[in-house]
């Protein structure tokens, strides 16, 4: 394989960024995280960032111009010749449609479509029990990864707040826009025959060695392929 194109997709909490963080090691590809792009452009107040947080606040998608834009940069630049790792994006049919459009310009296609397959229950499970820090974004969780003081970073001491899309409700909200926007997109890249199925409900290192498995298995096929 030449360049290794690959989308994330999965409910929120799946796993996808625990995932793409190790992924990006592994392959050596840039890591675009939709969330944590919108995340650093909301703390840093710039006209993206503000544009998107009063949807984000509410648990709602951020719209498709602002999120096509920013991926489309990133995707046209020098570190991404290689492949990239897409998180949070494409979310939506039309945002599918704008990424296919602009791989074409390029004359480039996605490579593989992974799917971290979770249910609603365990997503509610995971993400109502997660508490990040003020300051810098630091990640704890009540159950699988409590800080050693309650309410209290680890590494910086700053507070731990439940982030306002991990409250119960907007986890809800969170799920139903999943299924109602995102859901479909499983259908289209697996009629295209780039979607691959990983159980997300194992634990993250066995997610990761599935991956791994798939990924090596595409090789070996594209390799045939010549
Ligand atoms: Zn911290």
């Amino acid at each position: 394989m030449e360049e290794l194109n690959l989308v994330l997709l999965g409910p929120p909490g799946s796993g996808k960024g625990t995932q793409g963080e190790k992924l990006q090691e592994e392959l050596r590809l840039p890591y675009y995280a939709t969330g944590d792009i919108l995340r650093a452009a909301v703390r840093e107040g710039t006209d993206l960032g503000r544009a998107a947080k009063e949807f984000m606040d509410r648990g709602d998608l951020v719209p498709d111009e602002l999120i096509v834009g920013m991926i489309a940069a990133r995707i046209d630049s020098e570190e991404a010749a290689d492949g990239f790792i897409l998180d949070g994006f494409p979310r939506t049919a039309p945002q599918a449609e704008a990424l296919a459009e602009k791989l074409e310009a390029l004359g480039r296609a996605l490579t593989v479509v992974l799917l971290i397959d979770v249910s609603d229950e365990e997503v509610v499970r995971r993400l109502g029990g997660r508490r990040t820090c003020v300051e810098s974004g630091h990640v704890f969780h009540v159950e699988f990864n409590p800080p050693k003081q309650e309410g209290v970073c680890d590494i910086d001491g700053s507070e731990l707040i439940t982030r306002d899309d991990d409250k119960p409700e907007v986890i809800r909200h969170r799920l139903e826009q999943y299924q109602a926007k995102t859901a479909p997109l499983v259908e289209h890249y697996d009629g295209q025959g780039l979607l691959r199925r990983v159980d997300g409900a194992a634990s993250p290192e066995d997610v990761c060695e599935e991956i791994r498995r798939t990924l090596a298995t595409l090789r070996l096929e594209a390799d045939e392929a010549i």
